[in-house]
């Protein structure tokens, strides 16, 4: 890690939101601060962050996760200039620019859409911005979504060629099988 010039951070809903509540300030901050001494040393840094369904449903008071795919999809919508803008202002108090990404399965498998990206991302990177990157929920079709943000950032970190790939999440590491039905595992 130390070594590393280039690094994915994947943040989970549970990370990035208080206790169900609102987003963490702290941690943004937390994050910001680390980022930008990360860059200090010339290491390029791009974040693949949850959140967005989260606080949608928190601003239109959806309770329930159950619901139909539209719903989530509008969540999202209301949700994820919300989730944007609080890392904007929080990376900005530390005098880093952010950019919003977001992004369905299919620009990861059409080409000439992936070169694009990739270009994207590059010429970001160049100017010492970094990238913020979700899934784009409210367009992404049923069957065709990333589903979790996990397997979006394994994809941006080869994709990207990253040296490391940093998961902050509340699992409790990497399991060999299904926590929930295997207790082995
Ligand atoms: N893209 C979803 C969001 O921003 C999260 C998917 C996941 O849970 O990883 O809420």
């Amino acid at each position: 890690l130390r070594s590393a010039k280039r690094i994915v951070v994947k943040i989970g809903t549970r990370i990035v939101t208080a206790e169900g509540a609102g987003l963490n300030s702290e941690f943004l901050d937390s994050l910001a601060r680390q980022v930008a001494r990360l860059q200090e040393r010339d290491c390029k840094v791009l974040i693949v962050t949850s959140g967005a369904v989260h606080l949608g449903r928190r601003a239109l008071g959806i309770r329930k996760r159950a619901e139909d795919i539209s719903l989530r999809q509008a969540a999202a919508a209301v949700g994820q200039p919300e989730l944007m803008r609080n890392y904007a202002e929080a990376f900005s108090a530390h005098g880093v620019l952010t950019a919003q990404i977001l992004m369905t399965q299919d620009d990861m498998q059409d080409r000439h859409r992936y070169v694009h990206l990739s270009n994207t991302l590059e010429t970001l990177l160049q100017h010492h911005v970094v990238p913020v990157i979700n899934e784009n929920d409210s367009v992404s079709m049923e069957g065709v979504t990333f589903v979790e943000n996990d397997l979006l950032a394994a994809l941006i970190a080869a994709k990207a060629r990253a040296d490391a790939l940093i998961f902050l999440s509340d699992q409790d590491g990497l399991f060999t099988g299904n926590p929930r039905t295997n207790p082995d595992a």
